[in-house]
């Protein structure tokens, strides 16, 4: 089963991901995941990635496709994954799909959670990241058990740098422009299901299953 996640910054693809990979035995590839892992370990790719990922910019295009297409040609991605963060433009999706064409391959679902625009800044504030495993908090909506440590692992909770108020907006208005387009390009696929990101993560989960199947 090959997924991909849309949807606005912090509209939850993550939180949804990451339990659909657990669920569905897929893995959860997450782009923004892969560039704050080179970004930390201080690699070429890291050092470039950050100038624009710390405006609020998407991250060009050749520095994205060759990287998820290598990602989703390893073994443990033969039985399917779920993308996060990737596509993110129209030539994005172009290059997937036809890496996936020459295999045999295509993306089965896209599925895009909806929340609007007012919602959002709110839920970036209140997000929190775990630096060493990635896992994903909301001091109000979704508190780890221990303030400012992660559940899974101990370690300590952060803000993102891009997650300051004036940085999202920005990522808002990049989403809309260049991003957003995805939908449409999903639905005359015939691929795209949409589900309300606005109620408690578990009920986005159980409409996300309803449309996966068991
Ligand atoms: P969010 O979870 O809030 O949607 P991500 O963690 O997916 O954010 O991405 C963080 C940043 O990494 C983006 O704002 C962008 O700069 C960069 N990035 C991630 N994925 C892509 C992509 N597919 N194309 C271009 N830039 C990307
Ligand atoms: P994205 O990957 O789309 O940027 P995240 O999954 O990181 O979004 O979620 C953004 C923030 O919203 C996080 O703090 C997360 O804990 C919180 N969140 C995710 N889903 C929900 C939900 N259904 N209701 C309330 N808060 C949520
Ligand atoms: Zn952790």
């Amino acid at each position: 089963m090959k997924i991909i996640m849309l949807g606005a910054p912090g509209a939850g693809k993550g939180t949804q991901a990451k339990k659909i990979a657990e669920k569905y035995s897929i893995p959860h590839i997450s782009t923004g995941d892969i560039f704050r892992a080179n970004i930390k370990n201080g690699t070429e790719l890291g050092k470039k990635a950050k100038e624009y990922m710390d405006q609020g910019l998407l991250v060009p295009d050749e520095l994205v496709v060759d990287l998820v297409v290598d990602r989703v040609g390893q073994p443990d991605a033969a039985n399917g994954y779920v993308l996060d963060g990737f596509p993110r433009t129209i030539p994005q999706a172009e290059a997937l799909d036809k890496a996936l064409e020459a295999l045999g391959e295509k993306v089965d679902y896209a599925i895009n959670v909806e929340v609007p625009d007012e919602n959002i800044i709110n839920r970036m504030s209140g997000r929190r990241a775990c630096v060493a495993c990635g896992a994903t908090y909301h001091l109000v909506h979704i508190p780890p058990k221990t303030e400012g440590i992660c559940d899974k692992c101990g370690k300590e909770l952060i803000l993102r740098d891009d997650d300051k108020p004036e940085t999202v907006k920005k990522r808002l208005d990049v989403y809309h422009d260049q991003t957003q387009p995805l939908i449409d390009y999903y639905t005359n696929k015939g691929i795209l299901k949409e589900v309300d990101g606005t109620v408690d993560m578990e009920i986005v989960f159980k409409n996300i299953t309803d449309i996966l199947g068991e």
